[in-house]
């Protein structure tokens, strides 16, 4: 079987709701053994619950190098290790640039960027051990191609995946650690379900392919990276995104 994940060890930082529910999701139906990382316990359980196949649920916030790092060995613990890091973990609340106070850049840059650097960093001496080690970033397309209104400090923190991947890869490489990303564009769930109705509508419309994405698209984006097949492809980026970047 080709891109099969069967018996590999996987953490999803932000694995309780949407991409990131859809990332744990594809990949335990893929033989891994997966556990969701996220704020709320209550959230992360029931949604391992939901997904079954042996998904578990630890509580974890990615703002804290201590919490990740706990939430790491409690995972590591019961699985075996850790082969795959997910770091999907993120907020998009909307603000404009001359509304926008330091706290909420910070809350943004926090948790998506730094938390970015949390989870690999509290990662790497699992994925070491693997031998095969793989680390999957979300991006988006919003910063490091696109922009959108409300989210100057989102961009920037998507952008600056990238640029935190780029020399995570070259470092890690002598570890067979892979570092690359998912650039998602529009994809439906509850945080892009916030924005409302119309955000969604205007937004399909607008995409070539009509339509918003779901998080199974993104799930199985992911799952290239995160195989076996993927060892040699690294610092590299996927755009998940029905077109919606190309010029009509
Ligand atoms: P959701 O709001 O649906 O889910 C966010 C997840 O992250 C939840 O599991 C939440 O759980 C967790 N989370 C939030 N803050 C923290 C924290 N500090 N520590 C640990 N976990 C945290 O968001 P999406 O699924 O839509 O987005 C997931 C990722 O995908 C983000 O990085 C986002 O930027 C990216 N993305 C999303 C797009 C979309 O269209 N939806 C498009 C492009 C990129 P809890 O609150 O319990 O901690």
């Amino acid at each position: 079987m080709t891109q099969s994940l069967k018996d590999r060890s996987v953490v999803v930082t932000g694995g309780s709701k949407g991409i990131g529910k859809g990332i744990a999701r594809v990949f335990a139906l893929s033989g891994a053994k997966v556990v969701i990382i996220a704020r709320h316990i209550d959230q992360a359980e029931a949604a391992a619950a939901e997904i079954g196949h042996g998904t578990f649920g630890v509580a974890g916030d990615v703002t804290s190098l201590a919490s990740v790092e706990a939430a790491f060995a409690a995972a590591a613990a019961r699985n075996g290790g850790i082969d795959v890091l997910c770091a999907n973990a993120g907020i998009f609340p909307q603000a404009r640039l001359e509304d926008m106070s330091s706290e909420q850049w910070d809350e943004v840059v926090d948790t998506n960027l730094k938390g970015t650097f949390h989870a690999v960093k509290a990662a790497v001496p699992y994925l070491k051990t693997s031998g095969q080690g793989r680390i999957v970033l979300t991006s988006s397309i919003t910063g490091p191609i696109t922009g959108f209104p409300g989210w100057s400090h989102y961009g920037a923190t998507k952008a600056g995946q990238l640029g935190f991947m780029r020399t995570a890869c070259i470092e890690l490489a002598k570890y067979g650690i892979t570092v690359n990303a998912v650039m998602p564009g529009n994809i439906i769930t509850e945080g892009l379900v916030g924005l409302g109705e119309a955000y969604q509508k205007t937004m399909a419309a607008s995409i070539p392919l009509k339509r918003l994405g779901t998080v199974e698209d993104i799930g199985h984006a992911a799952l290239y990276f995160a195989s076996k097949e993927a060892g040699y492809v690294t610092g590299q980026t996927i755009i998940v995104d029905g077109g919606q970047i190309l010029p009509e």
